[in-house]
């Protein structure tokens, strides 16, 4: 049976080329062919002598998605459909502003982790996107920033469909190609990963020391709160969150993001903010409060802008650093938590 070649070790695929008889150095060609120019077909390997491309179209093939439908907002961002290998979909974001050109990216093909309020949560049955899948629709948003908005894209949230720290894997493979200095050379620096607070991967983030930010989404810092809400936070609760964020930044001495949607008369009073205040003072942060979006299900409602800006005072009477995020791409369901197959 023929392997995704994209699914491959830089390792294997060189114990393949040396192998059959061919000389270790095109093993490095063909991963350039691969993972910097998003080649998806052999015979355009135009370096790569006729037998060898022969050799890997018996051998391997390439699982490769299809943008399928594009949703323009008034605002410009887009959204994107992909079709996967497999004929599941996915979607994902492409989001200007007047300084930089950032895309939202899925790790999954849904969520089973079922936030109360995330649309991507109702849809079950998810698989881990592959890293050469996550890497098809980086390419996509890179071509498709200079192509709409005359921009390179700047930076990209992990923080589309699904739990990026359940595909622990694939998601670093995929960073680490982006990131690649003597390849595309993305910065690090550039891309921040979104956890609802997967404790054991935080910790392996640290272990690996990771430069790439991360921020967590936490929207409740009490218990109850936050178990009704999250239903993952009940395996280790903020106590044990909080153990490992500490840990993380220890090894990585990195600022902590937090994500804070601010739902109406359930996690935004000022009670609230007092233990969110209580909550950040483990490590450096900064918090970015979230305008919820009212269609992403019909159970929660968004936050009136006064009580927005009161908790946000709040927190900024307190020093901390606080950012309000207005919703973007909300006519087009492509906001935060909205994103669920529905272009
Ligand atoms: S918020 Fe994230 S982790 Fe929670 S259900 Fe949605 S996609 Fe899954």
């Amino acid at each position: 049976m023929k392997q995704n070649i994209r699914n491959i070790s830089f390792n294997e695929l060189n114990e393949f080329i040396s192998g059959n008889g061919h000389s270790a150095f095109r093993a490095k060609q063909i991963w350039e062919w691969i993972w910097e120019k998003n080649i998806t077909e052999f015979q355009k390997m135009t370096n790569i002598p006729a037998n060898l491309r022969e050799m890997l179209e018996e051998k391997f093939f390439f699982a490769i998605s299809k943008a399928e439908i594009e949703l323009r907002s008034k605002d410009r961002t887009i959204k994107t459909l992909h079709r996967l290998y497999d004929n599941k979909t996915i979607e994902t974001v492409l989001i200007p502003s007047k300084e930089r050109v950032t895309t939202c990216l899925s790790t999954q093909t849904g969520c089973n982790l079922a936030c109360r309020f995330c649309a991507t949560g109702m849809l079950k049955g998810a698989r881990n996107l592959d890293s050469g899948e996550m890497f098809d629709h980086f390419f996509y948003a890179k071509n498709k920033s200079l192509l709409e908005y005359k921009k390179n894209l700047s930076n990209i949230v992990f923080m589309g469909m699904g739990e990026p720290l359940l595909n622990y894997e694939n998601l670093l493979k995929t960073i680490s190609a982006i990131t690649n200095p003597e390849g595309l050379n993305f910065s690090p620096q550039r891309i921040t990963v979104s956890t609802v607070g997967i404790v054991e991967g935080i910790k392996r983030l640290a272990d690996d020391n990771v430069s790439f930010h991360l921020a967590i989404s936490l929207h409740a810092a009490n218990d109850i709160l936050r178990n009704s809400l999250m239903p993952v936070n009940k395996k280790h609760g903020i106590s044990g969150l909080k153990e490992a964020i500490i840990y993380f930044h220890k090894a990585t001495n990195q600022r902590i993001t937090y994500e804070y949607v601010l739902l109406k008369n359930v996690n935004d009073s000022l009670k609230h903010a007092s233990e969110l205040a209580e909550f950040c003072k483990i490590t450096p942060c900064k918090v970015n409060i979230i305008e919820y979006n009212s269609s992403s299900t019909n159970k929660f409602q968004a936050s009136d802008v006064e009580t927005m800006q009161k908790f946000s005072s709040f927190l900024e009477g307190r020093n901390m650093l606080v950012n309000i995020r207005k919703s973007r791409g909300n006519d087009i369901d492509a906001a935060c938590g909205q994103l669920a197959n529905k272009c």
